[in-house]
C-alpha cells in the first residue's frame, strides 16, 4: 500500500512539477514579449500609422516598403521586434484593419501591373 501511494504520488509530483516549471517559463516569456511589445509600442507612437487606431490588440508592425504579406507580421514575433527595433525606419504601426486594406492594395497594384505588361 505504501509502495502503491508511493507510485501514485510520484507521477503527481512530477506532473505538478513540470506544470509549475512550466507555468514559470510561460510567464517569464510571456512578461519578457509584453516588455519588448511595450517598446515596440513606445518607438512607433503606440497606434495605427494611417488612421490613429491605438487599441493595442488589433495593431501589427508593418514593412513600410511592402514586400507583401510575408512583411506584415503579427508585432508579437520576436523576429519581427527584433528587425523593427533595429531598422525603425522600414517599420510602421498598422492596425489590422489598415494592413488588411494594404495587402489588398498592393495585390492589387501588383495584378494592374501584370495586366498592363
Ligand atoms: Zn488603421
Amino acid at each position: 500500500m505504501g509502495l502503491q501511494i508511493g507510485g501514485v504520488e510520484k507521477p503527481v509530483y512530477m506532473k505538478t512539477y513540470h506544470w509549475a516549471n512550466m507555468n514559470k517559463w510561460r510567464i517569464a516569456s510571456r512578461k519578457y514579449s509584453f516588455k519588448r511589445r511595450q517598446q515596440i509600442l513606445e518607438k512607433f507612437g503606440g497606434k495605427c500609422n494611417k488612421c490613429g487606431f491605438s487599441d493595442v490588440r488589433a495593431l501589427q508592425l508593418d514593412h513600410v516598403n511592402g514586400g507583401g504579406t510575408k512583411e506584415s507580421c503579427a508585432i508579437y514575433r520576436t523576429g519581427v521586434q527584433r528587425r523593427a527595433l533595429e531598422n525603425p525606419s522600414e517599420y510602421q504601426l498598422l492596425c489590422a484593419n489598415c494592413n488588411i486594406v494594404k495587402r489588398y492594395e498592393n495585390n492589387e497594384h501588383r495584378k494592374r501591373l501584370q495586366m498592363e505588361v
